[in-house]
C-alpha cells in the first residue's frame, strides 16, 4: 500500500467531519459540532479532536485568527470517495468484485443520466473483459486457491 493512499485511509468519524468541511468549504470546530449534533451527540472536544487528527493526516488545513481557529479541506472530496471505493474493493477477492458492483447498484437509487453513464462505461469496459478475473488473495484468504 503506498503512503498517499495510507494518508486517505480516515475513519468513519473523521468523514463525518470532512463532510462538513467538503460542503462548508471552510468551517469551525463549533459549526462541525453544530451540524454533526443532527445525528451524533459528539461533543465539542471529540469534534476537536477529529478536527486536530485531519490535520494531522493532511485532511485538512487550518488557519488562526486570535483565538479562533478555521478549517479548511486540503483533499478532494472526488479523490477521497474514489480512494475509499478502492478500499473497499481491496477487500474482497477480485473475483467477486464483479458482483459486489451489481449488488451495489441493485441497492440504490439512480437517475436516468446515472443509467446511461453505467451502460457507457459498461459498453466500453465489455471491450476489455477477461474470460475469468484473476484472484488476488493469500491462500487461506479464499476459497479460489480450495478448488484447484
Ligand atoms: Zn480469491
Amino acid at each position: 500500500m503506498s503512503d498517499k493512499r495510507k494518508s486517505l485511509t480516515i475513519t468513519d468519524a473523521e468523514w463525518e467531519v470532512m463532510r462538513v468541511a467538503w460542503a462548508t468549504q471552510e468551517t469551525t470546530s463549533k459549526e462541525v459540532t453544530d451540524i454533526l449534533n443532527k445525528k451524533t451527540e459528539w461533543k465539542s472536544t471529540t469534534v476537536k479532536t477529529l478536527l486536530s487528527r485531519l490535520v494531522e493526516k493532511g485532511m485538512l488545513g487550518t488557519t488562526r485568527n486570535g483565538n479562533k481557529f478555521t478549517y479548511f479541506p486540503l483533499v478532494e472530496e472526488r479523490k477521497s470517495i474514489e480512494a475509499l471505493s478502492e478500499e473497499l474493493l481491496t477487500k474482497v477477492c477480485s473475483k467477486k468484485v464483479g458482483s459486489v458492483l451489481a449488488s451495489i447498484i441493485d441497492e440504490t437509487i439512480l437517475s436516468f443520466d446515472d443509467i446511461d453513464q453505467l451502460e457507457r462505461l459498461l459498453k466500453e469496459k465489455r471491450k476489455s473483459a477477461v474470460k475469468e478475473v484473476p484472484c488476488n488473495c493469500i491462500q487461506g484468504q479464499c476459497q479460489c486457491h480450495l478448488v484447484k
